[in-house]
């Protein structure tokens, strides 16, 4: 006799909060288990920038409206799990305040939710929370070493090692996103120079474009015809694109680009040995465009021995995979 259960995922992000319910443990009508099906899915404006006062009990009540509008009691709920930008205290539970999230000062988020659902809650950032999605549901399903990189605005990461996500001491380990490419490198949003993320995150990199078009009346990047001599538009896709059409400079942006993500990928290739890379926004809109050049510079950065064994595939989830980061979380047992 097999039991159905519930499960309801959380995922805070800057602009809206989705919440996702999820049935487990059904069989299929040839009797194979099924280990979680989404059935319905809410989500909340205003996200973490209204702060914890309002978020937080509009949380609960959505939470409870979801179970209600799909006729399950409470008592079938059997784990939330909460997904939210770091940096967190995952240990106590708590969110913390950064410049993503100025009005979430030590938010006892874990604490909140287990008083109301009484069922246990788990919660972890946005990147690990992504990495389990992508193991349970994604890409890298059925595969027990899995690296996941969000390649959005930042370079968020989530490893799967032998089956087990890596947290390290303190619940911070996986922070691939602020390895040191180049001690001389540009300045990364968290403080230090030469970042991962500094290179590809999708945000600096589109900064340094902008900062060097701006600095110079007569830089190549301003001649991109799609732009018109407006540099705000210029983004990461308007860069590949030129790159792709033959545009000298353009072509040095994106294949800096590529190169450092190819070196960001070796680092851990050679620290995991992962069997899948999954990268994220900007692999989905780029595919090949961006993976053949990076399979390309990896050699340089990554022993045969670790590529031959490792795929890198961009996400099949793409923007679901913040409603099942939740529930991937509430899943996952270590
Ligand atoms: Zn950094």
């Amino acid at each position: 006799m097999n039991n159905p259960y519930y499960v309801l995922g959380y995922d805070i992000g800057g602009t809206k909060v989705a919440i996702c319910l999820a049935v487990c443990n059904e069989l299929n009508e040839d009797g194979a288990l099924i280990p979680a099906r989404i059935i319905a899915s809410k989500r909340i404006p205003g996200g973490s920038k209204q702060g914890p006062d309002t978020a937080v009990p509009q949380m609960k009540e959505a939470g409870a409206e979801l179970l209600k509008e799909n006729g399950v009691e409470i008592k079938d709920l059997r784990a939330v799990g909460v997904c939210a930008p770091g940096p967190l205290d995952v240990l106590s539970g708590e969110m913390l305040v950064s410049p993503n999230m100025p009005l979430w000062d030590r938010v006892p988020i874990v604490k909140e939710l287990e008083n109301y659902f009484e069922v246990p809650v788990k919660f972890e950032n946005d990147a690990n929370g992504a990495v389990l999605a992508e193991y349970l549901f994604g890409t890298a399903r059925g595969k027990k070493n899995a690296v996941y990189l969000t390649m959005s605005t930042g370079v968020g990461a989530g490893v799967i090692v032998n089956g087990q996500l890596v947290t390290g001491h303190s619940g911070q380990a996986g922070e691939l996103g602020h390895n040191i490419l180049d001690i001389n490198g540009p300045q990364c949003g968290c403080g230090m120079y030469g970042c991962f993320e500094a290179f590809c995150g999708g945000k600096s990199f589109e900064d340094r474009a902008k900062a060097a078009a701006r600095a110079d009346e007569n830089h190549p990047l301003r001649s991109i015809e799609v732009i018109d001599g407006d540099i705000d538009k210029l983004c990461v896709r308007v860069i590949r694109d030129a790159a792709i059409a033959g545009h000298e400079e353009a072509k040095k942006w994106w294949d800096e680009f590529c190169m450092r993500l190819a070196q960001g990928i070796g680092i851990a290739m050679m620290t995991f040995n992962p069997e899948i890379v999954v990268l994220g926004t900007i692999a989905i809109h780029s595919q090949e465009l961006l993976l053949n050049p990076v399979r390309e510079y990896l050699p340089r950065f990554a022993w045969k021995e670790m590529r031959n064994d490792c795929e890198i595939e961009p996400s099949i989830l793409g923007t679901k995979i913040g409603e099942l980061a939740g529930v991937a979380v509430a899943l996952y047992t270590d």
